[in-house]
C-alpha cells in the first residue's frame, strides 16, 4: 500500500480568540506538488508552520510516512507536544523556504548550506563542504560559494535558501512564497529551480500566487480561505472550471 508521504489531518491553530485554521486537511503522495493560493491572512503560512512542526497545532494530526510527528503519546493514549531536541530532529525531514530569504548574513554561501550538515548531521568540514558544493550546483550558485549574502541578488539569495533547505535531504520541502519578495525580473530563475526539483520527484507544498507556475508544476492546486481549504483540484479544472464563487472572485482578481 503506497501511503501519502505527509497528511495533514483537522488542523486547527487559534490565536487569542482568532481561529486561523479550522480544520484542514491536505495529503500528498511522493512527488506530488500541491499548490495553496488564498487572499492574506488566510492561513496559508500557518498551515506551513505547523507541518513544518516551528509550532503546534491546537488539534489534529501531522503524519510524515504514515508517523505522527510533533508529539508523543502518553501510556494513557493522549498526546502531548515532543521535546525541543526531538523536535529538532524531525524538522530535519521537512525542509522550509520562507518569503524572505533569512541567509545568515555573517557567513559565506559555502557556510550558510554547510552549518546543518555540520551541527545538525555531525558531517566533518570537508564532506559538508563537498556535499553543500553539489547542492549549490544544482540551483546555479556553484560559482558564488565565497560570496556573503549581501553581495547576492534576492533570487541568488533565494536559490542558496532552497540549497540549504535541500542538503539534509527533507522528505518534503514547503515554500511560503517563495519569490513574492523578488524583483520580478528575478523571479524565473528561482521558479525555474522548484520546476526542476519537481521534475526530479521532490514532494513539495508551495505557497504562491504564480499561477501560470502552479498550472505547469502542480499536481493540485487548492484555494485558503478563512482558515478552510474552499476547494481543490488538478490545475486545469480549478483554473479553467472553478467550481466556487469563491474561487471564481479570487482568480478574477489576479490578472
Ligand atoms: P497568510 O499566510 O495566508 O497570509 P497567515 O497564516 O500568516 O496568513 O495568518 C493568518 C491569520 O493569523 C492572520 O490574521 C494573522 O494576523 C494571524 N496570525 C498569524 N500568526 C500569528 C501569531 N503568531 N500571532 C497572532 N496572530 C497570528
Ligand atoms: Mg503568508
Amino acid at each position: 500500500m503506497n501511503r501519502p508521504v505527509l497528511e495533514a489531518l483537522n488542523l486547527h491553530r487559534t490565536y487569542g480568540d482568532t481561529e486561523v485554521l479550522k480544520g484542514v486537511d491536505l495529503s500528498l503522495d511522493r512527488g506530488e506538488v500541491k499548490a495553496l493560493l488564498g487572499p492574506s491572512g488566510s492561513g496559508k503560512s500557518t498551515i506551513l508552520r505547523l507541518i513544518a512542526l516551528l509550532e503546534p497545532a491546537d488539534e489534529g494530526e501531522i503524519l510524515l510516512n504514515g508517523k505522527q510527528v510533533g508529539v508523543t503519546t502518553n501510556t494513557n493514549g493522549t498526546t502531548r507536544p515532543l521535546r525541543e531536541a526531538q523536535l529538532a530532529k524531525q524538522r530535519r525531514d521537512i525542509g522550509m523556504v520562507f518569503q524572505r530569504f533569512n541567509l545568515f548574513a555573517h557567513l559565506d554561501v559555502l557556510h550558510n548550506v554547510t552549518l546543518a550538515l555540520t551541527e545538525v548531521a555531525g558531517m566533518s568540514k570537508k564532506e559538508a563542504a563537498e556535499t553543500a558544493a553539489v547542492m549549490l550546483e544544482r540551483v546555479g550558485m556553484g560559482h558564488r560559494l565565497k560570496h556573503y549574502p549581501s553581495e547576492l541578488s534576492g533570487g541568488q539569495q533565494q536559490r542558496v535558501a532552497i540549497a540549504r533547505a535541500l542538503v539534509l535531504n527533507p522528505t518534503v520541502m514547503l515554500f511560503d512564497e517563495p519569490t513574492s519578495a523578488l524583483d520580478p525580473e528575478l523571479v524565473g530563475e528561482v521558479l525555474a529551480v522548484m520546476e526542476k526539483l519537481a521534475d526530479e520527484g521532490m514532494t513539495m507544498v508551495v505557497v504562491t500566487h504564480e499561477t501560470r507556475f502552479a498550472r505547469r508544476v502542480a499536481d493540485e492546486v487548492a484555494l485558503f480561505d478563512h482558515g478552510r481549504i474552499i476547494e481543490s483540484g488538478e490545475p486545469s479544472a480549478f483554473f479553467d472550471d472553478p467550481q466556487h464563487p469563491r474561487t471564481r472572485q479570487f482568480l478574477s482578481h489576479l490578472h
